[in-house]
């Protein structure tokens, strides 16, 4: 299939085709005796999932692992749907966000209220899973892959509270998420992802610490793709990051409103990103998921918050 790539060490890459768009949403199979699929995507991708799982040879009873790093739309929309298709996989998220796959009213509730409209295009509709197949995760953990094969789990907060990133014993692959940020394959852009309400930076800075600390061999963005720059893609993560606070905070000392905010963040970054100066399809694209309201409205909120920061 044309939206399956195969990375090597048995794991496939798959473009769940986010509300139609290719090249920004990903979710990866690690093959092998104990299938695991990290990240559904969301709900109206899930048939997209599924086939490429059936094109990889995973039948219905197949499939044994279903992991997010994190419950927001985009990586754990699809778990409900993906739960009904394989009825023997467990489904696996930090305890953080477990009621809300059994429960996903508040967290539908919400979204609506951040996304409007938009919603039903861009996410669908989060379905409820059997609490009694979900398994929650601490602070680290452990799936098992098959063959002594491993993917550990390290709690990974500050882009949300909710978030892990997951090491693969066998390649040194680390699945980072949203918590490195939003990497743009064409480009070569990292742009931050600073959303509200749970976005921290000191949090942030200390879970991308954790992963350096990790020793990773390579990057894997739910958006978008594999990295092998390691330690330099991390510092960038940083870098972007204190980039972006730095300006909220000057745009919030001026006094400036949300809007007028956006603008100048939006302004004095713009020559940081290529994508930002491409054809408008691809700007259109970073902005989606890694949008200027969201990381300034993330941003000026944890100020907010935090008298001393
Ligand atoms: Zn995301």
């Amino acid at each position: 299939m044309d939206n399956v790539r195969p990375l090597g060490g048995d794991v496939y890459e798959i473009d769940t085709r986010m509300a139609g768009y290719s090249g920004i949403t990903a979710g990866y199979l690690i093959l092998g005796d104990r299938p695991c699929l990290v990240e559904t995507g969301t709900s109206t991708s899930a048939p997209v999932v599924r086939d490429a799982l059936t094109s990889l040879g995973v039948g219905t009873g197949d499939l044994a692992t279903v992991v997010v790093t994190h419950i927001h739309l985009d990586h754990a929309g699809g778990v409900g749907d993906i739960a009904g298709y394989y009825p023997s996989a467990e489904i696996v998220v930090h305890e953080k966000g477990a009621r809300h796959l059994a429960d996903p009213s508040r967290l539908m509730a919400s979204a609506k209220m951040v996304w409007g409209d938009k919603l039903d295009v861009l996410f669908g509709t989060l379905a409820p899973t059997d609490a009694a197949r979900i398994r929650a995760l601490g602070d680290t953990g452990s799936i098992d892959l098959g063959n002594g094969r491993t993917l550990s789990s390290h709690y990974s907060p500050g882009h949300a509270k909710h978030h892990v990133g997951l090491l693969d014993s066998l390649t040194g692959d680390l699945y980072v998420g949203d918590a490195a940020g939003v990497y743009l394959p064409e480009t070569g852009d990292l742009r931050p992802a600073t959303p509200p309400p749970d976005f921290d930076l000191g949090v942030a800075l200390d879970s991308i610490a954790l992963f350096e600390a990790l020793g990773p061999q390579r990057l894997l963005f739910s958006h978008y793709g594999p990295v092998e720059a390691v330690p330099e893609t991390l510092e960038r993560s940083a870098e972007e990051l204190r980039v972006w606070v730095d300006l909220t905070r000057q745009a919030r000392a001026e006094g400036l409103d949300l809007n007028h905010a956006v603008a100048m963040v939006r302004d004095r970054t713009r020559e940081r990103y290529t994508a930002l100066r491409a054809d408008d399809a691809t700007a259109e694209q970073f902005e989606l998921l890694s949008g200027a309201p969201s990381n300034v409205a993330g941003i000026l909120h944890w100020l907010d918050r935090t008298p001393d920061a």
